[in-house]
């Protein structure tokens, strides 16, 4: 195995260390991959919140190596919800330890005399694709943690119903999703979670079904299985999904209404939270506007027209006459004019008058070509089979 290697010296040492090439063309020493007798793999996880110091003692690597590992530096970009993987000696001596680091390269680091080296190699990935079915008790977070699905495949799937689930307002206890998407590994190791390839979520006892599909244009995008798109002109939701957001949307009445006639939904989350365009728009106006606080209205199309008040900033670019895109983050939320706490004020407007958007029938995005249509139904047909099969058994599981 050989990589290009930096040789980096921790960063505060007390004599100066000779300084060598940047770069050179090393073979990593044997023993670096083999653990010597006597030695242990180590694996621990990242966790927010954590120290770097906090994450080597899990490693089981002992006191002053740890904190030369961490004056070192390069630990200082790990990012939470890494894994990292340590051959330590059972003195607690750090032998070779490594971890997936940006987006397809593993980072290795391992002790060489006085100093630590550093390189990054290529990541090798297996793909293969996994089916997990769970019911929602208290939030779709909870519920994917349960059945051990990632984060990103919980946002994703917010993602591809955004058009149909106002994933803030409109879950339910009792709602439940099947899920089959690619998780990618790394040495027999799950690193990555990839695609939402097929999944249904039945809300409020209505079933929606999804399927990633790639047209003969090279697009993607999800449909119904019997070709309908699902990406709609208008998302349901105007906040962007999180963890930490979703844990407001769950609350029964998330926010006391002080406006004598209330023309709008309220959200109620944390200071901050990243607002998004729901539909394609122009910004129509972006500033100061009376008990609306800082507020952004969006000229979509047609007679179509959303509002969006109380906010603590607008994104960047976000002024009169700026093209948005449907998803685009535009602003941030705020309790500005009259609101008592942080929410954000959404209001969907037809010809200049508030509607509720739940009650319009909205257009959708394009369907399948219907030359396309043999291909599309002949690829979707195995994963709709695959869905039916995880309706059932999640029936008969409930029974
Ligand atoms: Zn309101």
């Amino acid at each position: 195995m050989v990589a290009a290697f930096a040789a980096i010296a921790p960063a505060t040492e007390p004599a100066p260390l000779p300084v060598k090439a940047a770069q050179e063309s090393i073979v990593i020493p044997p023993d670096a991959l083999v653990a010597p007798p006597g030695a242990y793999v180590h694996e621990a996880r990242f966790e927010r919140g954590e120290t770097l110091g906090d994450l080597l003692d899990k490693l089981g690597v002992e006191d002053s190596q740890a904190s030369r590992l961490v004056k070192l530096g390069t630990l200082h970009f790990l990012r939470p919800g890494t894994v990292v993987t340590a051959r330590v000696a059972a003195a607690g001596e750090l032998v070779h330890m490594s971890y997936l680091n940006g987006y397809d390269t593993v980072r290795s680091i391992f002790p060489d005399e006085d100093r630590f080296r550093v390189g990054d190699e290529p990541a090798s990935f297996e793909t293969s694709t996994l089916v997990k079915s769970a019911e929602i008790r208290s939030s779709l977070f909870g519920a994917a943690d349960a059945a051990g699905i990632p984060d990103s495949v919980a946002i994703q799937l917010a993602d591809v119903f955004g058009g149909e689930i106002d994933f803030y307002r409109d879950l339910r206890k009792g709602d439940r999703f099947s899920v089959v998407y690619e998780m990618q590994y790394l040495g027999g190791r799950p690193v990555r979670s990839g695609r939402v390839v097929a999944a249904e979520f039945v809300n409020k006892g209505k079933t929606f079904r999804a399927i990633y599909y790639v047209d003969a244009n090279g697009k993607g995008g999800y449909y119904e299985p019997d070709g309908q798109s699902l990406r709609k002109a208008f998302l349901r939701a105007p906040l962007e999904f999180s963890r930490i957001s979703s844990r407001f949307g769950m609350r029964k009445d998330p926010y006391l209404h002080s406006w004598r006639k209330h023309t709008g939904v309220d959200y109620a989350a944390p200071l901050g939270t990243r607002v998004r365009a729901t539909a394609d728009g122009v910004v129509e106006f972006a500033g100061r506007k009376g008990g609306y606080g800082n507020a952004i209205i969006l000229r979509n199309s047609g007679r179509y027209s959303t509002v969006y008040g109380h906010l603590r900033g607008f994104a960047h670019g976000i002024h009169r006459g700026a093209r948005v895109e449907q998803g685009e983050i535009i602003g941030f939320v705020g309790q500005t004019g009259w609101a008592t706490g942080p929410h954000l004020h959404y209001e969907f407007r037809i010809a200049g008058v508030a509607r509720n958007p739940l009650a319009v029938a909205l257009p959708a995005a394009v369907p399948v070509p219907a030359r396309e249509l043999p291909a599309f139904q002949h690829y979707a047909q195995p994963l709709v089979a695959q869905l039916d099969l995880l309706a059932a058994s999640t029936v008969a599981l409930l029974e």
